[in-house]
């Protein structure tokens, strides 16, 4: 007689995801690892004295939620100091912050994360005048959701401004306004970044809110950061509630290459992933590198059509040299012109052709502006566009979209044109926030209608697509016989309500068939 299962779901809506997509009533799970799917009458002969009955009552179980490209430290920053996603105008931000500052200590910086002016009535970014009238003798920061662009404080200006390069601190009338662009954020950022012991108080807030929202893994982007140690220390205590595929920057290759970590090693929850390099900046910085200007680029900027963060020549370098090492590489890319830029070092990089284009798995993040021809070349060349489907909140008529760049609106976040092509599409969050049924939300009702993908499309590259950018498709993404038994149960079907998805709620999360969240 076999062993009996560990855990078993009941009389449920079980869906695979795989390709077709089944669906069935139950699933059995020993040692970890999916044994049975199946009708509720044949699965519950595998449940013995032991064995863990789940009664599902008709709730919808799929495979947990693969979060592609998030910042997890980031996320547990809005959830320990204010979160100002929730802002809606510049005083609002200021509320917020003050609120944070009255449980702040005199010498503790007062910090906000996540506003976005793109959503307000009076869309500009926040000023020194702002943050000084939160508190004129602490320093304050409120970073922009996309971490291009930071506010600050005259305490902070004072501190900092020497250190910050010229075209990094607009000036207004010879003095700084507050806002901090790209590099210009570094010493500040450096100034607040948590120690051992806050990043580990950060990395359990935000594991509680991956697991609430049916996250069972996710891709990390980590960079000068506690955060890999404590996922280690997590992972032996076996304390860890989510997988996690560590990302590391350029500047970390050398010391990767030396301790012998290259792509996949780790366990089974800890995994080296990718290394990782800026092209460009954002569309919210007006960073973002444009074939044509921004349409709305001030008259004295100075280039009207973005910014190389890392120019495509070190770009070029940083490839050769991971691929050189055996390391899968990712790229964000957001304008047209970064993202060819990326395709030119990775079609490069891959020169003599590499037989298997899945062998190398090179992935593109954000892929916000891709040309048809772009779209072509990342087929061909078998990279992985890492995309974030809740970044079309900005496509919206009127939205961030179109002031910056008008009617190429249209042609930003092709999904459909991307799964078309044969693209591998894998969706992510950027931690903008990081809550997958959102970002399916708006895969399946995007503004573009010609864009829209299926609700199981949706739920795909978020599962084993996101799975498959992290080589993880042999044992993640799906609900088969042999998987891990990761698991995300909704409230409500999303085939049923497609147009309500935002509002399903997670009744239960399972990581390695263990239950980590309980509605
Ligand atoms: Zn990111």
């Amino acid at each position: 007689m076999s062993a009996s299962a560990d855990r078993v779901f009941l009389d449920g809506e079980v869906h695979t995801l795989a390709d077709p997509d089944e669906t069935h009533e139950a699933v059995a799970v020993r040692d970890g690892a999916v044994v049975r799917v199946g009708d509720s009458y044949d699965v519950r002969f595998l449940a013995g004295a032991e064995t863990d009955v789940v009664d599902l009552d008709g709730r919808v179980l799929l495979p947990g939620f693969v979060d592609a490209h998030t910042h997890l430290t980031t996320v547990g920053r809005y959830l320990v100091h204010a979160d100002l996603s929730g802002a809606d105008s510049p005083s609002d931000a200021v509320d917020l912050l003050a609120e944070r500052a009255a449980d702040c200590g005199p010498d503790e910086w007062v910090l906000g994360y996540g506003y976005d002016e793109s959503t307000w009535e009076e869309e500009r970014y926040l000023t020194r005048a702002d943050l000084d009238a939160v508190d004129d003798e602490r320093p304050v920061v409120a970073f922009r959701e996309d971490m291009h662009v930071a506010s600050a404080n005259s305490v902070v200006l004072d501190r900092f401004a020497d250190e910050v390069p010229a075209d990094c601190l607009p000036t207004e009338n010879g003095e700084p306004t507050g806002v901090l662009l790209e590099e210009g954020i570094d010493p500040v950022y450096e100034a607040v970044e948590p120690g051992p012991a806050e990043t580990r108080d950060i990395v359990e807030a935000a594991l509680a809110d991956c697991a609430a929202k049916g996250i069972t893994g996710f891709h990390d982007m980590v960079r000068n950061s506690h955060a890999p140690r404590v996922y280690r220390e997590l992972d032996a205590a076996d304390a860890l509630t989510a997988r996690v595929r560590i990302n590391y920057w350029t500047d970390h290759l050398d010391a990767l290459a030396e301790t012998g970590l290259t792509t996949n090693a780790g366990s089974a929850f800890v995994q080296v992933g990718a290394v990782k390099s800026y092209t460009d900046g954002s569309f919210g910085g007006r960073t973002a590198k444009l074939s044509e200007p921004y349409e709305d680029a001030p008259p004295d900027a100075a280039d009207a059509t973005g910014q190389w963060v890392v120019d495509p020549e070190e770009l070029a370098e940083h490839v050769a040299a991971a691929t050189a090492e055996g390391f899968q590489f990712t790229a964000h890319a957001i304008g047209d012109v970064a993202i060819d830029a990326v395709l030119d070092a990775y079609e490069t990089a891959a020169e003599p052709p590499v037989a298997d284009p899945g062998e190398a798995r090179h992935r593109v993040e954000h892929v916000e502006l891709a040309s048809d021809e772009a779209i072509e070349r990342l087929a061909a060349t078998g990279a992985v566009a890492s995309v974030q489907p809740n970044f079309l909140k900005w496509a919206d008529a009127g939205g961030l979209y179109e002031s910056r760049i008008g009617d190429r609106t249209a042609e930003t976040n092709r999904y459909r044109d991307l799964l078309d092509a044969g693209v591998h599409l894998a969706f992510g969050s950027d931690g903008m926030p990081m809550d997958p049924l959102l970002g399916v939300h708006w895969a399946v009702n995007a503004p573009a209608a010609a864009q829209r993908l299926s609700v199981t499309e949706a739920l795909r590259a978020y599962t084993s697509g996101a799975a498959y950018a992290g080589f993880d498709e042999h044992r993640l993404g799906t609900v088969e016989p042999g998987k891990r038994a990761d698991f995300a149960v909704l409230e409500e079907s999303p085939w049923e309500n497609p147009e309500g998805i935002r509002e399903i709620d997670v009744t239960m999360t399972v990581v390695d068939g263990e239950v980590v969240y309980e509605r």
